[in-house]
């Protein structure tokens, strides 16, 4: 008799992660009535943020909006967790206008936690995935390991490290940085997914196996020091400012608890000693590992080095919950020794006599470049199996989330014979994000960014839900309750614009003597509340100020009534703009030209054109790190050189005819 070591386990879907990108995924395909199965390497960390617990900022705001519009839950657990509240970039416009929260860390997760084992259909187990199931078309495509990503086989299901095997119909891989995972402080490292938690074995080589690229990327955070031995009362205090706004559309997840300020602090010249008398024992200087780190949250090494001109650089202390002492070093991750990190603290203004509960570190993990994958994060090797998160080369739990969304969303029209949902720059910047990953290859970890997108005026996160929550009800994912709700918020909306565009006020009324006197900007007749709104510096709140608004509004329908009104011109400008980089794409680019010298081009953009040289400007498009809003400088840019051209011709030929004039003017 052989004893079988195998369960017989059946799922329509398994998820492998229980971070952000597999929490969402798993709830998604389980309120799409498939039986799923979560498997993580511990329930007790389920959607842990070992970084800083803050959701949100610029662009990621953006995302965890549109995820929540499609019915997701990001937006929901940071709303109900959130200890700070901040909007940033306040004073610019609503394209880059975001939210950021810090949440309660554990809070965070023991809700995810709930969640999940309250999801009807959804069942979760702690185990080690390492292998993968699948059946393959042909065993020969498997040896020559197919470089040209095609479809090989379909996925059957995963093994664990105990020997157990599970069945499904898709199997979506959301691994974070545990495959491979190596953690460093200064040049000592462990095998380590995070701090504390195991490395996952064995899932690297089935990839590998099949034929995929896997490659290495690293991050890191800083240490935690305890608030009871920081001097707060001497620092400058950054206390909540935006207490009645949420990520989610839903207001049953709207939660104000008690708000915990955030303090800033500054790097000194002993800072800036210490780093660079000791750089050779980071793990990057020192030449320990040379994985590439996420490019916009540099370490301070990095920081002192890149920026060597700058004398001190900003370090917020943050809370990582209500019920622990625990503070956050934002802005000071470090790769240095432990034994020197406490004295590196110790420089900082305030923290003079601070106790480090935890070290800074960083962590090496494998990845799979995302260019192997389909629009809809399915693999193009092998049906049915899909990949989201950090897995894809993303940093961040916001990216991390709409991954595992858009996964779990086209693992349930795979199973259920649909047609694949792919999301359009256009609509989305989960569609920008994940066109770019998919398209161009990488190298480092990808965020969020809203120069990232040429449509970041119509991509905001007030008009979410009305781009994406029509397709989060057609998905079945939006109920009922969430869609009346919505289309309350539409009606009012419409009323409350087509009020504005209709309702006038004469300049012999007083409040509009009171506007011109305010605003030394004259009434001439009359004035529809519109095109008041429309002039610079006039917003919703001054109108509710002159009590041609209704205060009581909810603040979706004061703000979006506003934004709509105000930015109708912009937007139609934003149109011809992406229209001109369109015609203008085969334009050629000077063989010898130096990208430094074009100072309104981003910093990685100078990088990357001066490294890689592309012929013209769609080719320059395809470049990683190469933004929309970098192509219309350079459309800009390439203007200028070329009307100066013409005019020194102009100076030095006798004058041209008007059809010849024409002619020069060829940027056009
Ligand atoms: C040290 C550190 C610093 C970071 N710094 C930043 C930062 O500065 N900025 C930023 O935006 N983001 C940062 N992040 C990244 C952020 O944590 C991730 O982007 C986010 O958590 C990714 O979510 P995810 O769901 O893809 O993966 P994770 O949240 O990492 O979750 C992965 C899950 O997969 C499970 N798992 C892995 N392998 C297996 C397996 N074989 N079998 C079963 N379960 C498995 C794990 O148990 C875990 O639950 C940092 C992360 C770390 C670890």
């Amino acid at each position: 008799m052989s004893i079988l070591n195998t369960s017989n386990e059946n799922f329509d879907v398994i998820v492998v992660g229980g971070g952000h990108a597999g929490c969402e995924a798993a709830i998604t395909t389980a309120r799409q009535g498939l039986s799923t199965a979560l498997f993580t390497l511990n329930l007790d960390r389920i959607a842990w943020q070992p970084c800083n617990p803050a959701v949100g900022g610029p662009a990621k705001s953006q995302l965890v909006h549109e995820v929540d519009a499609l019915g997701g839950v990001i937006g929901k657990l940071a709303d109900s967790t959130a200890v700070q509240k901040r909007i940033l970039n306040a004073s610019r416009g609503p394209a880059v206008r975001a939210l950021r929260m810090q949440t309660d860390k554990r809070l965070y997760s023991r809700k995810m936690l709930e969640l999940l084992q309250n999801t009807p259909n959804l069942s979760l187990r702690e185990a080690m995935v390492t292998d993968l199931e699948i059946d393959v078309k042909s065993p020969s495509n498997l040896s020559n390991l197919n470089p040209e990503n095609t479809e090989i086989g379909c996925i059957r299901g995963i093994k664990t490290y105990f020997g157990s095997n599970y069945f499904a119909k898709a199997v979506i891989l959301t691994t974070g940085t545990f495959l491979g995972g190596k953690i460093w402080i200064g040049n000592q490292s462990m095998p380590a997914g995070r701090a504390g938690e195991q490395a996952a074995e064995g899932l690297t080589e089935a990839l590998h196996k099949l034929g995929f690229q896997i490659d290495r990327l690293k991050t890191g955070t800083p240490a935690r020091v305890d608030r009871r031995s920081i001097d707060l009362e001497s620092l400058e205090e950054q206390p909540s400012d935006a207490i009645d706004r949420f990520f989610s559309f839903d207001p049953d997840s709207w939660n104000c608890g008690e708000q915990i300020s955030c303090h800033i602090t500054r790097t000194t010249a002993a800072t800036h000693q210490l780093i660079k008398d000791n750089l050779h024992l980071t793990p990057i200087y020192g030449g320990f590992i040379n994985s590439k780190g996420p490019r916009y949250c540099p370490s301070i090494e990095d920081k002192i080095v890149r920026f060597a001109d700058k004398e001190s650089h900003q370090i917020f202390l943050e809370p990582e919950g209500r019920n622990t002492p625990e503070i956050y070093v934002q802005g000071f991750s470090t790769g240095l020794p432990e034994r020197l990190q406490l004295n590196l603290l110790q420089t900082l203004p305030g923290l003079q006599n601070c106790v480090m509960l935890r070290p800074a570190y960083a962590v090496e993990y494998d990845y799979l470049p995302a260019t192997q994958l389909l629009p809809s994060l399915q693999t193009k090797k092998i049906k049915g199996l899909f990949c989201a998160g950090q897995l894809n080369g993303t940093t961040g739990y916001e990216e991390a989330a709409a991954q595992g969304l858009v996964a779990g969303i086209n693992a349930a029209q795979l199973i259920n014979d649909k047609k694949e949902v792919e999301f359009s720059r256009e609509e989305s910047y989960i569609g920008t994000m994940i066109d770019d990953l998919i398209s161009k290859d990488l190298r480092e970890p990808y965020r969020v960014l809203t120069s990232r997108s040429e449509y970041r005026l119509v991509l905001r996160g007030d008009n979410a839900d009305r781009r994406l929550t029509p397709l989060g009800y057609e998905l079945g994912l939006i109920d009922k309750r969430r869609w009346e709700i919505y289309q309350a918020k539409l009606k009012a909306l419409e009323s409350e614009k087509n009020r504005l565009e209709h309702q006038r006020i004469k300049s012999n009324d007083p409040i509009a003597l009171e506007i011109e006197r305010d605003t030394c900007a004259p009434i001439k007749d009359s004035i529809t509340l519109a095109n008041l709104l429309r002039r610079p510096g006039m917003h919703a709140e001054d109108l509710v100020r002159y009590k041609l608004m209704d205060n009581s509004l909810p603040v979706a329908v004061k703000e979006g009534a506003e934004i709509d009104i105000k930015y109708s011109g912009y937007l139609k400008r934003q149109q011809s703009q992406i229209n001109q980089l369109k015609r203008q794409s085969k334009r050629l680019l000077p063989e010898k030209l130096n990208y430094n010298d074009i100072t309104t081009l981003s910093r990685e953009a100078r990088e990357k054109l001066n490294e890689c040289r592309p012929q013209s400007l769609g080719h320059a498009a395809q470049l990683p790190g190469v933004s929309q809003a970098d192509l219309n400088a350079l459309l800009v840019w390439l203007k200028i050189q070329s009307l100066k051209t013409v005019k020194n011709q102009n100076m030095k030929k006798p004058k041209l005819k008007s059809e010849d004039q024409m002619s020069t003017n060829s940027w056009r």
